[in-house]
C-alpha cells in the first residue's frame, strides 16, 4: 500500500512532526509542484483532475496542518478573501500581485536585505523578517485594462 507513496515527502512530513496520511502527501507534493502561490481551491481542482477525489475542507485542513508544522507559508493578499499557500522549502520570496486575475508571480530577488541591516544598525532592532508584495496588473490585464 505504501509502495507509491513518495519517500522523500514522507519523511520531509514526519521530520516536521506530522503524522503521514495518503491525504497529506498528494497535497503536500501537489504544493511542492508549484512555483507560484496557490489557493485551497486551486489545489482541489489540480488533485480533481488526477482523479484525487478530496473535498475542499480536507484540502483545506491539510495546508493548515502544513502551515502549523512549517512545510506551508500562508500568504495574505489585500482585498483578497482567500489565502495562498506556497512550500516554505522555496525559501524567501517576494511577489508580484495582479489585481486584475489574482496571479501572483514569486520574485526570488531580494532588494530588502540590506536595507534591513543597515535599519537594524540605526535603530537597535533586531529584525527578524519581512515580507514585500507588490500590487499591480499583469501583462494580460493590462491589456484589456487599455482596451476599454
Ligand atoms: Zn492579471
Ligand atoms: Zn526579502
Amino acid at each position: 500500500m505504501a509502495s507509491g507513496l513518495n519517500k522523500k515527502n514522507r519523511s520531509e512530513l514526519a521530520k516536521a512532526g506530522l503524522r503521514q496520511t495518503i491525504q497529506r502527501e498528494q497535497v503536500f507534493d501537489n504544493l511542492k509542484e508549484r512555483s507560484t502561490p496557490v489557493t485551497v481551491g486551486d489545489i482541489h481542482k489540480e488533485l480533481f483532475g488526477k482523479q484525487i477525489h478530496m473535498d475542499l475542507s480536507t484540502v483545506y485542513r491539510v495546508l493548515e496542518a502544513l502551515e502549523k508544522h512549517g512545510l506551508a507559508r500562508r500568504i495574505v493578499i489585500e482585498n483578497e478573501n482567500s489565502a495562498y499557500y506556497e512550500y516554505t522549502g522555496c525559501g524567501h520570496r517576494h511577489y508580484l500581485v495582479c489585481l486584475g486575475c489574482k496571479k501572483i508571480v514569486s520574485i526570488e530577488k531580494c532588494p530588502v536585505k540590506a536595507y534591513e541591516k543597515d535599519l537594524s544598525k540605526k535603530t537597535d532592532f533586531i529584525i527578524e523578517g519581512h515580507s514585500l508584495m507588490l500590487y499591480g496588473y499583469c501583462p494580460e490585464c493590462s491589456r484589456k485594462l487599455r482596451k476599454t
